[in-house]
């Protein structure tokens, strides 16, 4: 048995949790939720976003499924979903965009892994103003952590059955910081061999992935980078609806969709669990639980092919439920 910690999220993230609770429970892996509540809930019910049984909560069990969480714009709490990236020491951001029939996108077969770095460059939050009419940001890019990404990329290659890693960067400008992430990623590539290594200026990357994606698998980059990259990659394949997630450290990891809580649909059964499905997929591959996570996918895939139990950005008319009540069905026929 497995035991995950449950946050099911603000906005509409209720309604695609219990979508793919349900998904989940019908391929009847032993999981026991120890659910707990973050967010606005959990603000209005014990006075902070973030309560420090969630933390321990995901220590405890080193995984988590969670639903978006909304972050206040401009005043209020700072984003929990930042806060439990770095109070867990989640460094890595797996975003994987791969192609599912049916789906109206003008690319077709895409396959590709962004591995994002997700603790520092221009995410660490040292800015200041000099002077009234200008404003400093800092890029600060550590040896360790470009270590510790660009290793992750090459191990998921591996386990993965991946042929190359492509490391990402803007190194020709930033000599000092991605110079230095470069250079690290070169020497992490001398210990896999087996693994093809190549690399490509940022701009270079978003163009050849707009033209060639088929020839890229997985990539690695710094924060920023990947932030803007895999939502490129998001896009290649039809849209945040459509993109996993998965923030991982050496002690927990956190499985969550790339898309935030769209508090406008709350409540209606309307947005599409497809994202939270795949972070469910990618949480049951962190398990080894491999066979429940192609039965998941499989069965994901062949009604979106269908088309007929879709929900609205698909193009079809099914309600979030709906649409994971079809996505049952195809698991028990399997
Ligand atoms: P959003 O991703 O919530 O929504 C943007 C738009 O994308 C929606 O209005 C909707 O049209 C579409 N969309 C998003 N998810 C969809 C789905 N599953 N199915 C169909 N359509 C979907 O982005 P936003 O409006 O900028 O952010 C809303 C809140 O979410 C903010 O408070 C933000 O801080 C938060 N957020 C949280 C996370 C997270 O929890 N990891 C990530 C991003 C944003």
């Amino acid at each position: 048995m497995h035991r995950v910690t449950l946050i099911r999220g603000d906005g509409s993230g209720p309604d695609i949790t219990a979508a793919t609770l349900k998904v989940i429970e019908a391929t009847g892996v032993d999981i026991m939720w120890d659910e707990v509540v973050a967010g606005e809930d959990a603000l209005s019910q014990k006075g902070t976003p973030l309560p420090q049984e969630v933390l321990d909560s995901i220590q405890k069990n080193g995984v988590a499924l969670k639903g978006p969480l909304t972050t206040p714009v401009g005043t209020g709490f700072r984003s929990v979903n930042v806060a439990l990236r770095q109070n867990l020491g989640l460094y890595t951001n797996l975003r994987p965009a791969k192609s599912y029939p049916g789906v109206n996108s003008l690319f077709k077969n895409i396959d590709l892994i962004v591995v994002r770095e997700n603790t520092e460059d221009l995410y660490s939050g040292v800015e200041h103003m000099v002077g009234k009419d200008a404003a400093e940001s800092i890029k600060i890019i550590t040896r360790e952590a470009s270590h510790k990404i660009v290793k992750f990329a090459f191990e998921y290659a591996i386990k993965h059955s991946r042929q190359k890693v492509t490391a990402v960067h803007k190194a020709n400008i930033l000599k000092y910081s991605d110079g230095l992430f470069l250079e690290e990623a070169r020497s992490v590539a001398q210990n896999y061999p087996q693994i093809e290594f190549e690399e490509r200026i940022v701009d270079n990357m978003c163009m050849q992935l707009v033209q060639k994606p088929e020839n890229y698998d997985v990539m690695v980059m710094p924060n920023l980078y990947g932030d803007i990259v895999s939502d490129l990659c998001a896009g290649l394949v039809g849209g945040l609806g459509l993109a996993p997630g998965a923030n991982i450290g050496d002690e927990a990891a956190v499985f969550e969709p790339v898309h935030g809580s769209a508090p406008k649909y709350a409540g209606m059964d309307k947005v599409n669990p497809t994202a939270m499905i795949l972070s469910a997929v990618l949480l049951m591959e962190h398990l080894g639980e491999f066979e429940v996570a192609r039965k998941i996918e499989d069965s994901l895939a062949e009604v979106i092919a269908k088309g007929s139990k879709v929900t609205y950005d698909l193009g079809g008319e099914a309600k979030t439920s709906e649409m994971a009540e079809a996505i049952v069905e195809k698991i028990k026929t399997r």
